[in-house]
Formats: structure tokens, sequence, C-alpha cells
């Protein structure tokens, strides 16, 4: 038995990283799919393209997750071509990386925008669809770096430590209409955000992993799996983190 069977999940920033390791991962457990993109048009019709190969449907979407008017269209999209969001998964994100002395305002503001606002836009245009069905899954992909700082991520780490709080919240406000907010605090992933590091950067991560490896995407999308499916019917307001027990 597939654990996702008949749901439709709404997944932001697909195409690349975790998120395209997520659009897998839900296909083959049953799930029919939209997922966004920013600008990797290609990449996002490839991984629609393999995820479709398990059977179900998988939509890629252009669609900026900072802008608010944006994500609207883009739901009422995925409500016209889908008729249901049952899980949704806040998953953009972008780093900009610099010392404090040296950050831009820009740099402050596009990553506050592209990984904080964007969880407000995406969870606020789902909402009305969700209570209607009385039902929801939400996901928000944080980091280990929003509980512990990071020197030069002082953008990135205030970001993600406020999707704590908003996840909370969410899942006190909705709870009793069980909608479920929770969310996921990867730690050191290789990806293409994580390919950007120099290797001195690199090599002090990995020293200080207790499991002494970086974890991979599909890593994270088994913990997604776990929040969207009814294995976690009762888990709502909590931050799962998955770093090789690099926070303990
Ligand atoms: P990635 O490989 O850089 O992929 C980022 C994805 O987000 C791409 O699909 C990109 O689309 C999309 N995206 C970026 N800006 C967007 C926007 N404004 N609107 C819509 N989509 C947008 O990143 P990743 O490593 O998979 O990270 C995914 C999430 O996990 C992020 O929130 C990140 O902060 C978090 N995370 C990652 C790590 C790690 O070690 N990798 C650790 C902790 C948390 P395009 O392909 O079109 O650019």
């Amino acid at each position: 038995m597939k654990l996702l069977t008949n749901k439709v999940a709404l997944i932001t920033g697909g195409s690349r990283g975790i998120g395209a390791a997520i659009v897998q991962k839900f296909a083959e457990q049953g799930a029919n799919i939209a997922f966004t993109y920013r600008s990797s048009a290609d990449s996002a019709n490839a991984v629609a393209e393999e995820a479709e190969k398990a059977g179900v449907t998988v939509k890629a979407y252009q669609s900026d997750a900072s802008s608010f008017e944006a994500s609207g269209e883009l739901v009422k999209q995925v409500m016209a071509d889908f008729g249901r969001i049952d899980v949704l998964i806040n998953n953009a994100g972008i780093t900009k990386d610099n010392l404090m002395l040296r950050m831009s305002e820009d740099q402050w503001d596009q990553v506050i925008e592209v990984n904080l606002k964007s969880v407000f836009n995406l969870t606020k245009h789902v909402m009305r669809p969700m209570l209607k069905q009385r039902a929801g899954s939400i996901i928000n992909m944080s980091s280990v770096v929003g509980d512990f700082g990071n020197a030069g991520q002082a953008n990135y780490a205030a970001s993600k430590a406020g999707i704590f709080g908003f996840t909370k919240s969410i899942a006190k406000e909705v709870g009793s209409r069980n909608i479920r907010c929770n969310a996921l605090a990867p730690g050191f992933i290789e990806t293409d955000m994580t390919e950007e590091l120099d290797d001195k950067t690199k090599a002090a991560f990995l020293a200080s992993i207790p499991l002494k490896r970086l974890g991979r995407a599909e890593e994270i999308a088994d913990a997604c799996l776990f929040l969207a499916s009814d294995l976690s019917t009762y888990v709502s307001g909590q931050t799962i983190s998955v770093c090789g027990a690099l926070n303990c």
C-alpha cells in the first residue's frame, strides 16, 4: 500500500536538490504533484517527466514563491488543475552569504523574501481550501542553522528561525480543523546549495557531524513523507532535525 495514494501535494522549489527528491519520493508513493521552480525550466520538465513514470500526474509551474500575487495565482491554478491540495511543502530557498559588515540590504531582503515571506504567501493561499477540506499537512523547510546560527549567514539563519515560530503558530491556529503544520531542519545536505561552499567550510562541517557524512536529499524526502502521510496524524507544531546528530 502506497502512503500518499489520492493525495495532492504542492511543493515549492522542486526543480533541483531536496525539492526534486521530494517530488520523486511522493510520486513513488502515489501522490499527484504540483511543484514550482523559479528559472530552471529544463530541469523542472525533466523532474516532472521522470516522476510521472510512477503513474501519477506531475505538473511543473514557473512561480516566484516570494511574490504574494504569484502565489495566489499559483494556488488558484493548482486547485483548477487538481481539485484539492492535501500537502503543502514550503521548500524553496536561497542563500546570499556575507559577513554582517559586508552584507547589503538587498542580500538581507532577498533571503527573507524567498525563504520566509514565501512560507507566509503559500500558507495564506492554501488555508481556505484546506479549511474547507478540514484536512491538510503543511511542511516548512527550515535548517539547523535557524537554531544554531552560522557566521556569514545572519540573513539565512534569521529566515530559518522565523519559520520555527510561524510553524508553531499555524499548528495552534488551525489544529482544530485537522490541519497540521511542522518544520524540518536539515543539516548539511549534498545539493547545489552546499556545492557553493568552499572546501575549508565543508571540511569543518564534516568534522562536526557525528554520522561522519553529508546527508542525501532523499533522506530529507523520507522525513517529508512521514509528515505528509497518515503515519504522522498526531504530529503537529514540531521541528524534526535530519542532520546526522549535528545538533545534539
Ligand atoms: P537548491 O538545490 O539550491 O534548490 C533550490 C530550489 O528552490 C530550486 O528548485 C529553485 O528553483 C527553487 N527556488 C529558489 N528561489 C525560488 C523562488 N523565488 N520561487 C520558487 N522557487 C525558488 O536548494 P536545496 O539545497 O535543495 O534546498 C532546499 C531547501 O532546503 C531550502 O529551503 C534550503 O534552505 C533548505 N536546506 C538545505 C540544506 C542543504 O544543506 N542543502 C540544509 C538545510 C536546509 P530554480 O531551480 O528554478 O532556481
